[in-house]
């Protein structure tokens, strides 16, 4: 079965045409997939009966079931645990700011990039989402909060970049102009830095914001904590961003976990400072979230007296508001969890 919702127009008027339907079909059903974002052939009410059957029989609509929801006391986030149609878990959470909605969605199960800090990656990675897998985090979230989402960041489970033609899939659907009409500008792409991925990007234009997860500004400390460096070093990684600017006009933002012991020393900003001189850079800082099988904590003081350092230095930075936090907000926490948890069914079932 063809995954429907994953599938360009283009992709749409072939696979119609295949099926001897006149064209116009095409759009109809694009149209309910993308626009009215119905749930089952048998809600198409434009079409006769017999499409809806050939329809049924050839393609599916994915679908996601919200497996846990989280809401948080202290401020406006959720944290919703879907589950995807072959029974795997990923994580979505929904934020509100001044501006709006904004949601921040996973790319993959699990991850690759074995970053030390990360709780996503302690599981290992099961598989690439597929476009309409990414999609559906933003329908489902939107239906179940009853709210309209007005800002996208690709930063919960998963490296976007190590998934690069389904992530690209996904925005050339969320920005297509007969269906969701999402300007890309609303959108933001984290990575923990796939220099060839982040030219690519760069030369698609798109007009999204890149965020680079830095986290250490020497090779020696960052491979440490970041395995993807032994692989891009550092000053590729920043030729890699200065050409993202050159040629998008879009500013790259770094993002930088603090982490006290590791990566907040003077001598840390001193490098860090050196290593973004030649860019009006801005830096997002984050006291780094305590995942229990690591040993890295940080107060939000110490992420504050980080960000005077850079600031001594010349280098803009914020720390950002930490949002969630009575709920794990932070990326893979919970699906790490639920793992734990079916394991251990799994054993006492045994
Ligand atoms: N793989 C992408 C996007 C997912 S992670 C990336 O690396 O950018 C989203 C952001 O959360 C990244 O900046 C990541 O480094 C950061 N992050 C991961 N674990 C964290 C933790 N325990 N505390 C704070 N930030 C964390």
């Amino acid at each position: 079965m063809q995954d429907i919702l994953s599938m360009k127009f283009s992709e749409l008027q072939m696979a119609i045409k295949e099926l001897q339907e006149p064209d116009y079909r095409a759009k109809q059903i694009y149209h309910w997939l993308h626009v009215r974002k119905i749930q089952e052939f048998s809600q198409m009410t434009d079409l006769s009966s017999g499409l809806k059957l050939k329809l049924a029989s050839n393609f599916e609509i994915k679908k996601l079931v919200i497996a846990k929801k989280l809401e948080s006391q202290i401020d406006d986030t959720v944290k919703y645990l879907y589950q995807l149609p072959d029974g795997q878990y990923i994580e979505t959470v929904l934020m509100h700011y001044q501006h709006g909605w904004r949601i921040c969605i996973s790319t993959q199960v699990g991850c690759k990039m074995g970053c030390q800090f990360c709780a996503s990656t302690i599981a290992g990675y099961v598989r690439n989402l597929t476009a309409s897998e990414m999609l559906l985090q933003i329908d489902e979230t939107e239906r179940n909060a009853n709210i309209k989402i007005s800002g996208i960041v690709l930063m919960g489970i998963g490296e976007p970049l190590d998934n690069f033609q389904n992530v690209t899939r996904f925005l050339e659907l969320l920005s297509d102009s007969k269906g969701r009409k999402m300007s890309l500008r609303h959108v933001t792409i984290s990575t923990c830095g796939i220099v060839p991925k982040i030219r690519e990007l760069a030369e698609k234009k798109t007009g999204l914001t890149l965020a680079v997860s830095l986290h250490q500004a020497s090779d020696s400390q960052r491979n440490k904590i970041m395995p993807v460096n032994k692989k891009y070093a550092l000053q590729e990684l920043m030729n890699a961003c200065q050409y993202y600017f050159a040629m998008t006009g879009r500013r790259v933002t770094y993002e930088y976990a603090v982490m006290e012991g590791e990566n907040d020393s003077f001598a840390n900003a001193q490098a860090l400072a050196k290593l973004l001189k030649n860019q009006q850079a801005h830096v997002n800082l984050i006291p780094v979230n305590t995942v229990k099988e690591r040993n890295y904590h940080a107060t939000r003081q110490s992420a504050k007296r980080f960000m005077q350092y850079l600031e001594k230095l010349g280098v803009h930075a914020t720390v950002r508001r930490t949002l969630g936090n009575d709920i794990q907000a932070a990326c893979g926490q919970l699906r790490h969890e639920i793992n734990i948890k079916n394991s251990c069914l799994n054993f006492t079932e045994k």
